[in-house]
């Protein structure tokens, strides 16, 4: 899941500074699973924000409404008929969610409430670990299933690195080697062969925005594109 912390209360603050109707809109998928965007937070952060225009004698109506998710077209379409009335959005959504909204939206200022973090998983309650940066060439198939663009400190495709140190990382020893684990992890399957095959330098995919069309859904004007 992706997953974001919401922003320090006095950068949202700032960016609503000139507005009195506000809209605040949360997103019902990721962030609100990592307790950083969901319906519970809208109502949080509305509470305090509207507590402290009070304070500051700049009073704001703020409003909330949470919808299923921000990434997802079919979702926004019940905001039409609302954000007419606002002079400016906060979303709680991820990056993609709040350019989505803004995307629809282009007349209406669209503010971030959250800095979305990284794709991770929930390790416990309320604790979750990076595990992807989304590199466009996986190689967990060689690597016995550890990411060591994530886990590796030197985001090394081909490892270890000369400083590997009795299963500890050289950039700090509080951090295990990834690629120690990952020899650790395809010895045990009986695989070390993997790891001397080689991984390219990677093309960097990931500097453009990138498109995936599923081939199940693409329309006739995409396929084959
Ligand atoms: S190698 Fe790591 S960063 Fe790249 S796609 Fe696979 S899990 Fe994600
Ligand atoms: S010691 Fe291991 S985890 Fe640390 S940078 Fe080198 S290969 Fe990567």
């Amino acid at each position: 899941m992706i997953v974001a912390k919401r922003k320090p209360f006095e950068e949202i603050k700032h960016f609503l500074k000139g507005y009195k109707k506000v809209l605040n809109v949360g997103c019902g998928t990721c962030v609100a699973v990592c307790l950083a965007g969901g319906e519970k937070e809208v109502s949080v952060l509305n509470a305090e924000l509207d507590m402290a225009r009070k304070i500051d004698d700049n009073p704001i109506e703020i409003s909330g409404i949470t919808i299923e998710r921000q990434c997802d077209r079919e979702y926004l379409e019940v905001l039409d008929a609302k954000v007419g009335e606002y002079e400016a959005l906060l979303s709680m959504a991820c990056g993609a969610g709040i350019q989505f909204l803004a995307e629809r939206y282009p007349n209406i200022p669209v503010f971030p409430a959250v800095d979305t973090t990284f794709i991770g998983v929930n390790q416990a309650v309320g604790w979750y670990e990076e595990r992807c940066r989304s590199c466009s060439s996986c190689v967990l198939g060689q690597t016995g299933g550890i990411c060591p663009v994530t886990l590796c400190a030197k985001g090394l495709y081909n490892g270890p690195c000369g400083g590997t140190n009795k299963g500890s990382c050289e950039i700090d020893s509080n951090q295990p080697c990834a690629w120690y684990m990952i020899y650790e992890r395809l010895k045990g399957q009986g695989r070390l062969e993997c790891i001397l095959e080689i991984t390219p330098a990677n093309d960097w995919q990931n500097q453009t925005p990138r498109t995936v069309i599923q081939p199940g859904y693409s329309k006739p004007e995409t396929a084959g594109k």
